[in-house]
């Protein structure tokens, strides 16, 4: 167990179990950001921890992030380990554009996606997993609108973190979905601001993103032809949130024992009656 109770340590770095009071908090977060977040949502869902491998290929995502995408090896029949048609899920939103792919919407779309990731961190310090659960939510629509909902949203969830004791932060990031790219290319997308995360001291000394909000422009739009009710190429905007990070935040300001958290923060997490 690690020194703060929290996840459990397997013999896999960056590889953790969670006790049931993480759970309960976990809920808790998401039951409270479906009502900060989630009151104009057409569709809410669940992914699993595999995604379509073309699917990944469409986004590029294995050319930017080659050396974060697990890749899944299988064996038919007799014949020889082959990769299959899957891979593991880097990111919840990888599954909502395809549902839209070849389509022109008549309104912009909202949705709420919950997904086990993975990612081959290179790392495992404190905060920083392989596999791990975030809730994203995403909009489809025109652009402005896409950086105005991004901001609002941006700014709702530092309020709600502020109300659950936690001291945050924000910084421009630069930005995964684009690929790697040229410094220049970098440069460019933190100075338009693509990518902004909301940080919070996750453990001792340790502070990371527990929320991330990303403008994609036309990107997702464009390789996955989806068209705004104007017949453009429609953008999009997703924020993303750490569910491991977010209790870890919490444990780290409030103590390891959910019980003995504040009355309001026990409040707005839904944790109940003390035990
Ligand atoms: P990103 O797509 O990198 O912006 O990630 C979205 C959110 O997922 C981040 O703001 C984090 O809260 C969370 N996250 C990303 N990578 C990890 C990781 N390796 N371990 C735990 N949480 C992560
Ligand atoms: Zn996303």
């Amino acid at each position: 167990v690690r020194p703060d109770g929290a996840l459990v340590d397997t013999p896999a770095p960056g590889i953790y179990l969670y006790p049931g009071h993480v759970e309960t908090v976990v809920h808790g977060l998401g039951q409270a950001l479906t009502t900060l977040l989630g009151t104009d949502l057409q569709r809410s869902l669940r992914t699993p921890p595999v995604i379509a491998r073309s699917i990944i290929e469409r986004a590029g995502y294995h050319e930017s992030f080659p050396h974060l995408l697990g890749r899944v090896t299988t064996q038919a029949g007799s014949g020889m380990p082959a990769e299959s048609d899957l891979v593991l899920l880097p990111a919840g939103c990888y599954c909502v554009y395809p549902l839209y792919a070849d389509t022109r919407l008549t309104s912009a779309t909202e949705l709420s996606v919950e997904a086990t990731c993975f990612r081959q961190e290179g790392s495992a310090e404190m905060g920083r997993l392989r596999s791990f659960r975030m809730r994203e939510f995403v909009w489809i629509g025109p652009g402005e609108q896409c950086l105005s909902w991004r901001d609002r949203c941006l700014s709702a969830v530092r309020g709600w973190l502020t109300d659950l004791g936690l001291t945050t932060e924000t910084a421009v990031a630069s930005d995964p979905f684009f690929g790697a790219g040229s410094r220049l290319i970098r440069q460019l997308q933190i100075e338009q601001g693509l990518k902004i995360e909301i940080l919070a001291t996750v453990g001792k000394g340790q502070i990371q993103a527990v929320a991330s909000g990303n403008y994609h422009k036309d990107q997702f739009g464009r390789l996955f032809a989806i068209f705004d009710h104007t017949g453009n190429i429609t953008h999009s905007a997703c924020l993303a949130f750490g569910y491991e990070r977010l209790v870890l935040a919490l444990i780290h300001r409030h103590g390891d024992d959910p019980n003995r958290w504040p009355g309001r923060v026990r409040d707005m997490l839904r944790l109940g009656a003390l035990a």
